[in-house]
C-alpha cells in the first residue's frame, strides 16, 4: 500500500500523494494512526447504519482550496471578500439539491444533520413549544427529544411509537396524540425504522392540528435521491438530511423546505446557529449531489436495498427477528434476544470477527439501552464497495453463526476474505 492509499484509502493524484507525504513528515504519529484506520477498515465489514465510504471525487473536493475560505452569509451577500468561486460552488450545490429533490429551497451549509435539525427548530419553534416525535426508544434520533440534547431541554416532546405486534407506525396513535397535545411541529423519521413512511398520512395529521411537518430523513435521503423511497419533500415543511450517509458526500447536513420558509431557514442556519460554513464541505456536497443523480448511484442504491432484504432474510433464517419482518430500505433492525445475548454482547462478538454493526435498543425493549436487545445494520458501505445480495446473505449467516456459537477463526477468516476482496473499491 502506498502512503496515499494509507491516508486516503484510494490511489489519487500527485496532490494527494504530496499531501500524504507532508503529513507523514510533519506528524508520523497521526499518519500511522490513519494508516491503522485504513487497515482496520480494509480488514472488516462496515455495517454501521450511518457509515459509508465517501466518494473519491468528494474526498478530492474536501481537500481542495475552499477549505481555507471564509464566506459567512449566502452567495451574493457575503461578509467576506473574495467569494466569487465560493458563491458559484454554493449556488451549484443549492441548485443541484433543488433539482435532485424537486425542492423549492435548499440550504447546504449545516455542518451536521444535528445542526440542521437545530436550525429547523430555530426556524419553526420557540422554546417551550410542544413537538410530537418518534420516541427515542422506538427509533427517534437524539435530536428529536433526548434530554441530553438541546431538543429535549428546550422543547416539550411527546413521543409516538410503533405497534407492538407488527413494529409499524400507528398513524391512529399519532393522530390521537396530535389532537390531545396540539404540537407546533410533528417530526417523522428516525434512525432505525426500516420501512417507508406514509408522508401523506403524516401531512394530513399535521394539517388537522395546524402543525409543521419536519421530515427527519438523514438516513433515507439517499434512497429518495435514487427514487427508491417515497420523497418527504412534497409533504414536509422542512426536510432534514445528512450528506455523509447514503449520499456518500461530506460529513454534513442539508435542509430542504418550502419557499415560504426559505428566509427563515437560511437565517436559522446563519447567523443563528452557525458562523461561516465549511466551503470545502459545500463543494463536496455539490459533487455528491451531482453524483447522486447518476445511473451508477441508482445502481448502488438498488444494491443497498436488495442487499438489506437478503441480509434481513438470512438473519431471520439464523434465528434473529428482523423488526417489521424485513425492510424497505438499507436498514435492518433485528431482535437477537433468542440467542440469549444482549445487543451489546452481540456487537462485541461480531466486532471480534470484523463484522462491524451496532447494538440497538428496540421498541418495548426490556433491557437497559446500554445493553439493548437488538442490533442495527446498514448496507450503504458494503453496497458502495460493490457487495450484493449473495454477499449480504452470507454476512447474515455469518452473524447468525457468531451469535449462536461465538467467534472463531474460520468465521474471522471468511470475513477477512470478503472484506479484502472488496477493499479499495469505493
Ligand atoms: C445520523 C442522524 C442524525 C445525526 O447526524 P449527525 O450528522 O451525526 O449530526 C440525525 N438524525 C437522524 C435521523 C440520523 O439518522
Amino acid at each position: 500500500m502506498t502512503v496515499a492509499d494509507a491516508v486516503h484509502g484510494f490511489t489519487e493524484t500527485g496532490h494527494h500523494w504530496e499531501a500524504a507525504q507532508a503529513l507523514r513528515q510533519a506528524d508520523p504519529l497521526v499518519a500511522d494512526l490513519l494508516s491503522a484506520e485504513s487497515e482496520r477498515r480494509a480488514d472488516s465489514l462496515q455495517l454501521l447504519a450511518g457509515e459509508n465510504l465517501t466518494s473519491p471525487a468528494v474526498l478530492a473536493a474536501l481537500g481542495g482550496p475552499l477549505i481555507d475560505k471564509y464566506a459567512e452569509g449566502y452567495p451574493g451577500h457575503r461578509h467576506h471578500t473574495g467569494c466569487a468561486p465560493a458563491d458559484t460552488v454554493e449556488l451549484l450545490a443549492v441548485d443541484r439539491a433543488r433539482a435532485l429533490f424537486t425542492a423549492p429551497h435548499a440550504n447546504v451549509q449545516p455542518r451536521s444533520a444535528t445542526s440542521a435539525m437545530l436550525a429547523a427548530y430555530a426556524a419553526l419553534l420557540r422554546p417551550g413549544d410542544v413537538v410530537l416525535s418518534m420516541s427515542l426508544q422506538h427509533g427517534g434520533h437524539l435530536s428529536a427529544g433526548s434530554r441530553a440534547n438541546f431538543s429535549g431541554r428546550w422543547f416539550e416532546f411527546v413521543g409516538y411509537g410503533v405497534r407492538e405486534q407488527d413494529g409499524l407506525i400507528d398513524l391512529d396513535q399519532v393522530r390521537a396524540l396530535a389532537r390531545t397535545h396540539r404540537p407546533k411541529a410533528i417530526i417523522a423519521g428516525g434512525i432505525s425504522h426500516p420501512r417507508h413512511l406514509d408522508w401523506a398520512g403524516f401531512r394530513e395529521i399535521a394539517d388537522e392540528v395546524g402543525a409543521y411537518l419536519v421530515a427527519s430523513a438523514a438516513q433515507t435521503i439517499g434512497l429518495v435521491a435514487a427514487g427508491a423511497a417515497p420523497s418527504p419533500v412534497p409533504y414536509a415543511d422542512v426536510t432534514v438530511a445528512a450528506t455523509h450517509k447514503l449520499l456518500r458526500g461530506p460529513r454534513g447536513g442539508l435542509l430542504l423546505c418550502t419557499s415560504d420558509l426559505a428566509d427563515r431557514i437560511d437565517r436559522a442556519v446563519f447567523p443563528f446557529t452557525q458562523g461561516g460554513a465549511a466551503m470545502n464541505e459545500v463543494a463536496g456536497k455539490a459533487v455528491a449531489l451531482l453524483e447522486a443523480g447518476t445511473p451508477e448511484f441508482a445502481t448502488y442504491i438498488g444494491r443497498a436495498v436488495d442487499g438489506a432484504r437478503s441480509l434481513a432474510q438470512s438473519l431471520a433464517e439464523s434465528g434473529a427477528r428482523p423488526l417489521t419482518g424485513g425492510t424497505d430500505t438499507h436498514l435492518v433492525t433485528a431482535d437477537i434476544s433468542a440467542f440469549g445475548l444482549s445487543g451489546a454482547e452481540a456487537e462485541r462478538r461480531c466486532a471480534a470477527v470484523g463484522l462491524m454493526l451496532g447494538k440497538c435498543a428496540l421498541p418495548f425493549d426490556p433491557a437497559p439501552p446500554s445493553e439493548a436487545s437488538g442490533v442495527r445494520l446498514g448496507t450503504g458501505a458494503s453496497a458502495a464497495q460493490g457487495m450484493g445480495q449473495a454477499e449480504l446473505a452470507e454476512v447474515g449467516a455469518l452473524i447468525g453463526q457468531v451469535l449462536e456459537h461465538g467467534a472463531d477463526a474460520r468465521i474471522r477468516g471468511r470475513v477477512q476474505e470478503l472484506a479484502r476482496s472488496f477493499a479499495g473499491r469505493r
